[in-house]
């Protein structure tokens, strides 16, 4: 396996690459001049350096020295609600359009249908270790649940349901989802900020 290969090989296990796509990555690379893919080394090496995982809503953030990000420490923010997302770029979306201020969680995936080890696709005893968290408080009032709309996205919500069930039940906490504005197969990722705010809005 020549450098070539090896390089193919890490590239086509990215999200969405195919083999195809990962063998352009390469040759696009071996054109460019060796200051572009030092300062590519660089940056790479320097990603696990420089950004940390929150410990409370498990998104990536600039590395401050603490172990939950900057919206989880903000005293702005509305602690009565809890925003779960499939992954960062969605909460990204939500939180730059700037119409919800409560707390977040990224989830880090989503359910296939008929999935066996659904705890190993995502963070669900992460989830319910926060939600007790935040319900043991005595603030947190809602769960608003914004996965995309999709087959996997309504898999995952039923999951969701289901484990955090007795924890709502205990603590009284209602369980919502995103509603209209947001059309069937609407990704969270895609969607705009107006979109977003309305389907929020009308949740149920
Ligand atoms: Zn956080």
């Amino acid at each position: 396996m020549d450098s070539r290969d090896k390089l193919e090989r890490l590239f086509a296990m990215f999200p969405g690459i195919g083999p195809r796509q990962a063998k352009r990555f390469v040759y696009f690379l071996l054109t460019r001049n060796s200051g572009f893919t030092s300062e590519l080394a660089l940056a790479l090496s320097d990603l696990k350096k420089n950004i940390s995982q929150c410990n409370s809503c498990y998104r990536f953030f600039p590395n401050d020295g603490n172990t939950a990000c900057q919206v989880c420490r903000s005293v702005n923010t509305d602690q009565k609600t809890i925003l779960i997302v499939e992954k960062d770029v969605d909460f990204e979306n939500v939180h730059k359009s700037g119409f919800y201020n409560g707390r977040f969680f990224v989830l880090g995936g989503l359910l296939p249908i008929l999935e066996e080890e659904p705890a190993k696709k995502i963070r669900a005893r992460e989830l319910v270790a926060e939600v007790l968290r935040q319900a043991e408080t005595g603030n947190l009032k809602e769960i608003i649940i914004a996965l995309s709309l999709n087959g996997e996205g309504e898999n995952t919500y039923q999951y969701i349901k289901g484990i955090l069930q007795p924890l709502t039940q205990k603590y009284s906490i209602n369980l919502s989802t995103l509603g209209r504005g947001l059309s069937t197969g609407s990704e969270i990722e895609y969607s705009d900020g107006e979109t977003l705010k309305y389907a929020i809005e009308n949740r149920k």
